[in-house]
């Protein structure tokens, strides 16, 4: 059954040369880059709650992440750019399944199971998110408007892999140049972004926790 048609706007976080800032409502896991949602009096746009605390959203770890990776973009050091957005899109990739899981009333140990279960990022994006979401994830994204997100994060996955392990595939790639950084830099702001969107689609849309 696919989820609702969304009842509310996402609003984004300003992206100013850091990891935006969310905030997450606790009762539904809405989230929004709106101020005014730090007052506890101001409704959830989705679920109505108020004088609830809300959550800052990404994490702290993701946060510290996010600044290292600009401080080497700044000294220009695509490689390790490309190797860390990669990682950090991995991160909330996983943390967004988490949240699709555990809207469709997934326990703690089981979540944990899935995710240890299921390392390879292929399987969970071409397996495990349709499951959960009941669409592609490439499909997901077009309705959202970043209809070019997947294949280009593909591409930077396949770059990085090939840089990383010597892939038999295709010749081992020798560098990843600043061109590459920078569009590395592009796709992590994007994102942000949709993953934003995901979460108010299929966790927040997705079912009201009791
Ligand atoms: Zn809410």
């Amino acid at each position: 059954m696919k989820p609702k048609p969304p009842t509310h706007i996402t609003v984004f976080a300003k992206a100013d040369g850091a990891a935006p800032t969310y905030w997450e409502c606790p009762s539904c896991g809405f989230l929004s880059g709106d101020a005014r949602f730090l007052d506890t009096e101001h409704p959830c746009p989705e679920c109505g709650a108020v004088g609830v605390e809300r959550r800052r959203f990404p994490s702290d770890r993701v946060r510290r992440l996010d600044e290292r990776i600009r401080s080497y973009q700044k000294q220009g050091d695509g490689e390790i750019v490309v190797i860390l957005v990669m990682t950090l899109l991995e991160t909330i990739l996983e943390d967004i399944l988490d949240r699709m899981m555990d809207a469709h009333g997934g326990d703690l140990p089981l979540r944990r199971m899935i995710m240890d279960s299921q390392r390879s990022i292929g399987v969970r994006i071409g397996k495990l998110f349709p499951a959960l979401a009941g669409e592609e994830f490439e499909e997901a994204a077009a309705e959202l408007g970043y209809r070019d997100f997947p294949k280009h994060w593909r591409t930077m996955r396949e770059a990085r892999n090939a840089f990383i392990h010597d892939s038999p595939f295709g010749g081992p790639r020798e560098r990843l140049d600043a061109r590459m950084g920078e569009d590395a830099m592009v796709l992590l702001d994007q994102a942000y972004r949709l993953f934003v969107l995901l979460n108010n689609r299929f966790v927040a849309d997705g079912h009201t926790r009791s």
